[in-house]
């Protein structure tokens, strides 16, 4: 029987690993963690997304400029296994609309996730990478409501920001509250 389960890994840009534009402290401990995921058998389509953004980016009004396209802090962190990854959807590229959500951006315009996973006949999708409080938990929300996967998020294969103590405990909630079952 075809697995019919993706795993989706979000951002592990290196400008959102420590030392970059938008480090998240230990955020590089989850790379041995989504390795061993997506080199096993339980996923039937690995992908990754990638932040990517033009050098002028309406997110640079909120947040110093990171994952410029072409420069190294947009790559994804060299420690991830590229060879199990599938396929890996780019977000954030339009200059005037961002994207946390690897599904849609800020005005609702699909990135290609939705369609490719239908298309790949795909049902349920596992969630990690960063950052809980932000981009994961866009993306998770996404899934589970106007995407409608049934979705978790492996919190093991996650680092969140944590700007405010309640920020990742919030996040966690809003997640569930969707939908999302999250696995510690
Ligand atoms: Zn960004």
């Amino acid at each position: 029987m075809k697995n019919t389960t993706a795993l989706i890994i979000v951002d592990l840009n290196n400008d959102f690993m420590p030392g970059g534009a938008l480090g998240a402290e230990g955020a590089d401990a989850v790379l041995p963690v989504i390795n061993e995921l997506a080199a096993g058998d339980a996923y039937g389509l690995v992908v990754a997304t990638q932040d990517w953004h033009p050098e002028e980016h309406v997110s640079f009004d909120q947040w110093p400029p990171h994952c410029v396209a072409g420069t190294p802090g947009a790559e994804l962190h060299p420690h991830l296994d590229d060879a199990n990854i599938d396929v890996i959807i780019r977000k954030g590229f339009d200059a005037h609309a961002d994207s946390y959500s690897g599904f849609y951006n800020e005005h609702g315009e699909t990135n290609g996730l939705a369609e490719l996973l239908r298309a790949r006949r795909i049902e349920a999708v596992d969630i990690v990478g960063i950052a809980t409080d932000y981009c994961v938990k866009a993306t998770a929300i996404d899934a589970a409501t106007k995407a409608g996967f049934r979705t978790r998020v492996l919190l093991n294969g996650c680092r969140g920001v944590g700007l405010e103590p309640n920020h990742i405990p919030d996040a966690i909630a809003a997640m569930r509250a969707a939908g999302v079952e999250v696995v510690d």
